[in-house]
């Protein structure tokens, strides 16, 4: 039988193991440390009730002791032990500390190392979730379970062999009561388990909820939902206050039940206690020191038995952590791969086929032949797959058969970084951090010069925007700063992608948001920046693309047509019928 509920430390899985080797470990010489505390905080405990038994024995029956004594002694075994306990709590927070900091790193270091079908299947909520919640868990069980479990254990160990010390059939009666701390166990702990499962996972839910409705505020305003996100949020903290509080009261009824237990092994040990007085086989102080030393037996064991629920929620923390940690990223350098050799820059497609899901290919044998310097435009319906087509150059995903090649080198037998650090991306949805306007840029080469990141915001038209603003680049974006408009945005990022000066330049759509004037400006100026590079231009407005050497039209996932913008208004087929479309809605749109 698994007397105190050990088996879960005892036989420890392959993670804990795993957790301590990896995160633990490093720290052995605060490890050692805090076992030495733990030695000294247990030893520490021991003479107070020998001190009560000098007290009533000595001092006030025999009347042989020294009262002063008594004083000095309680006073620094008091000190003493507040002391060393007091340095104890800290070496193991800052165990647990480091433990956890080191967690959420590698977490997040290893999170960015992960491809994008990752993320596109895992919500942003569960992620943070993970990062925040379970590290904290895994801290909470090395420094208030861990590490007690030792003392605990230790404690035990003493008190025990000090009981049997004092008298051999009190000590038996106190350790008789043992197995029923196991029976009660027994009934409490697979429930507490199976509830502690459940709160993680609706702590993941709530997290996943919360992440959705405030990053979509601005859907949920202009769709006035705002009733209905926080109905949801509710039901889902509801039902998450639910399970906290069945979690609670299994845990005080457990507490109070192991309390009970106690209560009645401290009474066995009176009553017999009491009647081994009468008869003159035991003094009051003996008794009075046995009974004080009995708390330190039911103490450790009811601390034995929480610590359970504790390594219950960690080890469900640990599982998820290995989890996201061994969660290889699909995309990544294949063995022997060599870095992008210097070219000019030249993109081959080559009947290329690809789909998010195996099952459901988005683009269908494509080719296309880009050679060095040229630009191509890609047009076409929404979910045509302009966008997934753009992505597959800088391998955010891979290819399902077929090719792609850069200055005839296919793509998978190159190293990530050295095609990325090739090619400049401006996605369709512009990310800004919550940094200065300046750093924004800069993130596109971080030791650019403030004259570098001044020419590229020149060269993306936004430089005369941020002169207007008082803290001109220091200007702070995000949360508590400025925010910009969706074509300011645009150019922002259209600035950070040419800092990085790519040989090859993907524009997704990134001119959507601006207004005529400042596209037809920028266009000048993206086809001057553009103009010793490879450009692919995805674009909606066919005005974008006029000037491409090439120019593609995509429709369900395959190219229908390709030419210049001449040629392709000449043929008179779909391309020129979409320039038609745009040609009357913006004559519809002048004209009122
Ligand atoms: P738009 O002009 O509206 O931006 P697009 O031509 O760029 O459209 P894509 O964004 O490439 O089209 O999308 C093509 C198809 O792939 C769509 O049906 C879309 O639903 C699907 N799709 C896009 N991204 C993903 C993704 N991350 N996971 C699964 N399917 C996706």
């Amino acid at each position: 039988m698994d007397l105190l509920g050990t088996r879960n430390y005892l036989t420890m899985p392959n993670n804990f193991i795993r957790l301590l080797n990896t995160f633990v470990k490093p720290f052995w010489p605060w490890l050692i440390l805090s076992a030495f505390l733990t030695l000294l905080t247990t030893i520490s405990t021991l003479p107070l009730p020998w001190i009560i038994q000098y007290l009533i024995d000595d001092v006030i029956g025999n009347k042989t002791g020294d009262l002063m004594y008594v004083l000095f002694l309680t006073l620094a075994v008091t000190i003493g032990s507040r002391g060393i306990m007091m340095a104890h709590q800290y070496v193991v927070t800052f165990l647990g500390q480091c433990v956890k900091f080191h967690i959420r790193h590698a977490l997040v270091a290893h999170l960015h190392r992960l491809s994008m079908s990752y993320f596109d299947q895992t919500q942003t909520g569960k992620l943070m979730s993970r990062i925040i919640s379970d590290g904290y868990a895994i801290q909470q069980m090395l420094s208030s379970g861990m590490v007690n479990i030792f003392t605990d254990f230790l404690t035990l160990i003493v008190i025990i062999t000090v009981l049997f010390y004092i008298h051999i059939k009190l000590a038996l009666i106190t350790i008789l009561v043992l197995p029923c701390y196991a029976i009660t166990h027994k009934a409490f702990a697979g429930r507490m388990r199976k509830t502690s499962k459940k709160v993680r996972r609706k702590t993941d839910e709530v997290m996943a909820n919360l992440e959705g409705s405030i990053s979509g505020v601005r859907v949920v305003k202009s769709f006035v939902k705002e009733r209905y996100e926080s109905d949801q949020f509710k039901k889902k903290v509801t039902q998450h206050f639910k399970l906290n509080m069945t979690q609670n009261v299994q845990g005080t009824l457990w507490n109070a039940i192991a309390a009970l237990v106690s209560g009645v092994g401290g009474a066995f040990v009176l009553w017999y206690g009491g009647y081994l007085i009468q008869a003159e086989e035991l003094t009051i102080g003996v008794l009075l020191a046995f009974y004080a030393y009995t708390a330190y037996v039911f103490d450790p064991i009811v601390n034995l038995i929480s610590i359970n629920v504790t390594i219950q929620r960690a080890n469900a923390a640990i599982d998820r952590l290995f989890e996201t940690l061994d969660t290889e990223p699909l995309i990544r350098d294949e063995p022997g791969a060599i870095a992008l050799p210097a070219g000019g820059g030249h993109v081959q497609f080559e009947e290329v086929t690809f789909g998010y899901s195996h099952l459901a290919p988005i683009l269908h044998q494509i080719s296309m032949d880009v050679g060095p310097g040229m630009k191509v435009g890609i047009v076409g319906p929404s979910g045509a797959g302009k966008s997934t087509l753009v992505k597959l150059i800088p391998r955010l995903y891979d290819v399902d058969a077929g090719g792609i090649s850069i200055d005839g080198r296919d793509i998978r037998h190159l190293q990530l970084s050295s095609i990325r650090s090739r090619i400049g991306m401006v996605p369709q949805e512009s990310t800004l951090f919550s940094a200065t306007l300046a750093d924004n840029i800069r993130y596109g080469r971080l030791d650019a010069s403030d004259e570098e990141v001044e020419d590229v915001a020149r060269a993306a038209n936004i430089h005369d925007f941020i002169m207007t603003l008082p803290d001109g680049y220091n200007t702070r974006l995000g949360e508590q700063g400025v925010k910009l408009s969706g074509g300011q945005k645009q150019r922002v990022a259209i600035a950070r992608a040419l800092l990085t000066d790519p040989q090859i330049l993907i524009l997704d759509d990134c001119t959507s948001s601006l207004d005529s004037q400042t596209e037809a400006k920028i266009q000048t100026t993206l086809h001057h920046v553009l103009k010793d590079r490879t450009g692919f231009i995805v674009a909606h407005r066919l005005s974008s693309v006029a000037l491409c050497d090439r120019i593609y039209v995509l429709e369900a996932g395959r190219i229908v047509e390709q030419g210049s913008h001449d040629e392709l208004l000449r043929t008179g087929q779909i391309y020129s019928r979409m320039h038609e479309q745009q040609y009357r809605g913006d004559m519809e749109m002048v004209h009122g």
